[in-house]
């Protein structure tokens, strides 16, 4: 199956100045990252705060233009498309942010925010339909009876209901990939199950490809159980693959250590001390990454060439892995509770 979503080593390079005359410094957000995404798949995509996941799902929505590389949407590359085929790209490719109360304009109501794209995009000929295609969009993320939410307003609904609205609003230009940016980590725990199976039912009736960013390991493996997993560390992809596969096995030591942060629910194991295999817990600056594979001032297994080379990425089972010593890396367990 070809990709719908390719990446060939695109870079986001951002200048900071310091002060008003101050020196520019240059920030690798995303650094030389490959990765593609098929049609109708879940690839979750996570990592710690600042890796660089939010700057890569922003490229894959046209929201940011890479510094270098390419992107690629159904075998066309992207910055060399003609108008039509953009933004029939632009429509094809949603983004859902974290924060839904910022995402929804405050002074419309939610049928102005839902009729506005589909009326100005043309997908319905007048008000009538608008209309209707509103009601049907809110009980697709099961907000009903649609009409109690047409006349309200983003500040009258709960946290999981405007993100639903964000939702409806993605769906409505018949998207084929949804990048959705940490879409549950502002809404109530009790909520959140609900919004992870409605991405998940969109995903099946719709044939939507999801890329899930997050820093919750366990809503990625929940969300992409039948799907795959990269993981970010400051601003590179360090391993890729199925889902299943890599947290069972990861081989990474950055995925192992995110694994053993993990909360677990047996409470013997809760309560034991589960020693990060970390040598620091600092994370160092994107803007001055070390030298060489960028985990080794925290990786136990660095040696002398981590602090010189950086790792290309390998083919390894269904995925790719970026280290030098993955195969000296010892095989990862939870702790065992006696
Ligand atoms: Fe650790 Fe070296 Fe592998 Fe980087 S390349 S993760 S420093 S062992």
């Amino acid at each position: 199956m070809n990709p719908i979503i390719e990446l060939k080593n695109v870079s986001m390079i951002f200048e900071k100045r310091s002060g008003i005359f101050g020196p520019v410094s240059h920030i690798g957000a995303v650094v030389d990252v490959s990765l593609e995404v098929y049609p109708g798949e879940i690839l979750a995509l996570v990592g710690e705060s600042g890796c660089g996941k939010t700057t890569l799902g922003k490229i894959v929505t046209g929201l940011y233009k890479p510094t270098h590389g390419q992107l690629f949407f159904e075998g066309k590359d992207v910055y060399k498309m003609n108008k039509e085929e953009f933004d029939n790209y632009r429509n094809s490719v949603q983004m859902v942010q974290q924060d839904a109360f910022a995402a929804l304009n405050p002074a419309r109501t939610i049928y102005q925010s839902l009729s506005a794209p589909i009326l100005q995009k043309k997908l319905v000929k007048n008000t009538k339909e608008a209309y209707e295609r509103v009601c049907e969009l809110l009980k697709i993320v099961e907000l009903t009876p649609p009409e109690q939410f047409l006349e309200k307003y983003p500040h009258q609904l709960s946290g999981g209901q405007r993100q639903r609205v964000t939702m409806a609003r993605a769906i409505s230009l018949n998207p084929k990939v949804i990048v959705a940016d940490e879409p549950v980590s502002m809404i109530d725990v009790s909520l959140r199950l609900a919004m992870l199976n409605l991405m998940a039912s969109l995903n099946k009736s719709m044939n939507i490809a999801f890329i899930y960013i997050t820093h919750d390991l366990s809503t990625a493996r929940y969300i992409a159980q039948n799907g795959r997993m990269a993981v970010m560390y400051l601003g590179k992809i360090v391993e890729q693959g199925n889902v299943q596969e890599i947290l069972s096995n990861p081989r990474h030591p950055y995925l192992q250590a995110l694994l053993t942060a993990v909360p677990v629910p047996n409470p013997k194991i809760a309560k034991m001390k589960r020693k990060l295999p970390l040598k620091s817990l600092e994370m160092p600056s994107v803007a001055n990454p070390p030298k060489g594979c960028r985990f080794n001032p925290r990786c136990p297994y660095a040696d002398k060439k981590c602090e010189e080379v950086e790792p290309e990425m390998v083919k390894l089972g269904s995925g790719f892995i970026a280290c030098h010593n993955y195969e000296k890396v010892p095989k990862w367990e939870l702790p065992k509770a006696n």
